[in-house]
């Protein structure tokens, strides 16, 4: 049974896991992975939108090919763009004239010597059209913002500038922590390189993917696939859940990382209370069964050993029961009165009043037979109406006295037998056994003078007498 449940629990705990693990793998956070990109989509790629916008603009084309006369227009645009579309910033620098324009107004001149601008001269040179450049607030260091640098360029092509906004990420940065705390994820994202360039305030993890231990071996397939799914192992042994995607906008990848199964716990403690509930039950069958076989063993050997009618012992146990006696008073340095008593004329109270009273005689019998004992001494039917009384602690005197009581009272009784009560007597042989005598020869001694009792009239006692002169189980 222990076995079974054992077999039941584990198997059911592991196929859960399994179940658990691969849900986890193939939609918890493939969904997670989903959510966070359709979220982004407004916060990420909205700036791009303006940007494009603003760099296809054709007063800004017309403007800077005029000669950027009237800068003032061109900061009235930039104010416009920033309060219409609620971002942080909105600027043009021009790459005739150098000039950076900002929705406050006409800031400066940008400069290939100045580090706050190279930024500029790094977008100018390279192929695509517009770069994203994440990076702190100028203004609040706080404040994560996302700036979109657009090429802008003439009809034919030619570069005129490079216009865009900054559009704070304070809420893509509130939906990275979420996922960290909630749901113990980490959300994050990876340039091309595997730079991470954006995560939640409390990440604790290195800043390059390859630095990952558990992420090492499976970098280069991150950076180089368009969405990947891995089922990893930490060093401790923890499996580790990856699923990544690219966010071709951006070139970054969107990696969901989760360490463990959150639902682990939950299922550690489910086994347990499943095995603690086998234990539990377990114990309470085992109880039953050892309280029912017991009983009924009780039963059992009470019936094996106990004469139905009378309620005394039988002939069959009577050997250990003497023997158990035979010992008690060895070890007390005493000796047991055995006596045989036999109804008499027991057979004319069948022929008289029927089987079934003569039975109810001898129950009878056996009852005041019992009344006159103490609670040490045993009473075996021998025979039919015949008993044997084993009385230990008795000497020969206290012997024939008991034997006596036995005697007066059952000729004194007056036995109830269904409408009738029906007066018997019996007659009494009595030896004493020591601690080595022979209970064969002990119980020969206490028939004889039964024998005797029966010749001498009935309704008596009769001592026996020792066989040999030396035996002293006799009573002199
Ligand atoms: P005595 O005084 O010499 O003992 O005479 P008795 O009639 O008692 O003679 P004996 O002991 O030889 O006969 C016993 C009779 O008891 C014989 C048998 O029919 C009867 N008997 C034996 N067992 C039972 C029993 O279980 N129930 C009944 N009703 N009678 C029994
Ligand atoms: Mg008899
Ligand atoms: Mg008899």
């Amino acid at each position: 049974m222990v076995a079974g449940f054992l077999l039941t629990s584990l198997v059911s705990y592991w196929v859960a896991r399994d179940s658990l693990s691969q849900q986890l793998a193939e939609t918890t956070l493939p969904l997670t992975s989903d959510n966070i990109y359709s979220e982004i989509q407004q916060d990420l790629l909205r700036p791009i939108l303006i940007s494009a916008q603003m760099a296809h603009d054709t007063f800004v084309r017309d403007w800077a090919i005029e000669g950027e006369v009237e800068s003032e227009r061109m900061v009235r645009f930039l104010a416009e763009i920033k309060e219409r579309n609620g971002t942080v910033s909105s600027f043009f620098v021009s790459d005739r004239t150098r000039h950076y324009y900002h929705a406050d107004g006409l800031l400066r001149q940008v400069s290939p010597d100045e580090p706050a601008d190279a930024w500029y001269f790094a977008t100018r040179g390279t192929p695509p059209e517009f770069e994203v450049n994440v990076d702190w607030d100028t203004a609040d260091r706080t404040r994560l913002t996302i700036f979109i640098n657009h090429k802008v360029r003439d009809f034919s092509g030619r570069l005129l500038g490079i216009t865009g906004v900054g559009l704070s990420m304070d809420k893509v940065k509130a939906m990275l922590e979420t996922y960290r705390a909630r749901y113990g994820r980490d959300v994050l994202f990876v340039n091309e390189t595997g730079e991470v360039t954006l995560h939640a305030d409390s990440f604790e993890g290195p800043t390059r993917l390859q630095d990952w231990p558990a992420l090492r071996g499976v970098a280069t397939k991150i950076l180089t696939s368009p969405s990947t799914s891995f089922t990893l192992e930490a060093e401790d042994g923890e499996p580790v859940y990856v699923n990544t995607r690219l966010v071709p906008e951006f070139g970054w990848h969107l990696l969901v990382v989760q360490r463990g199964d959150p639902a682990q716990d939950r299922l550690d403690n489910t086994l347990l209370l499943t095995l603690l509930l086998c234990a539990v039950i377990t114990a309470v069958v085992l109880a039953l069964a050892h309280w029912t076989l017991r009983g009924y063993q009780r039963r059992l050997e009470e019936m094996a050993s106990t004469d139905k009618l009378t309620g005394a012992i039988n002939r069959q146990v009577f050997d250990h029961v003497y023997d158990d006696s035979a010992r008690a008073v060895a070890r007390r340095g005493t000796r047991m009165a055995v006596m045989l008593l036999d109804i008499d004329h027991f057979k004319a109270i069948n022929d008289t009043h029927g089987h079934q009273v003569g039975d109810r005689v001898i129950a009878g019998v056996a009852d005041i037979i019992r009344n006159a004992l103490g609670p040490a001494d045993r009473l075996c039917r021998w025979g039919g109406e015949e008993f044997l009384i084993l009385a230990p602690d008795h000497d020969a005197e206290s012997a024939l006295h008991l034997a006596e009581d036995i005697r007066r009272r059952i000729a004194g009784a007056s036995i109830p037998c269904g409408d009738r009560s029906v007066s018997t007597t019996a007659s009494l042989g009595v030896a004493l056994a020591g601690a080595r005598d022979d209970q064969d020869a002990v119980v020969k001694q206490a028939d004889d003078a039964l024998y005797r009792a029966k010749g001498a009239g009935r309704d008596r006692v009769e001592r026996a007498v020792a066989a040999e002169p030396e035996a002293e189980t006799a009573c002199a």
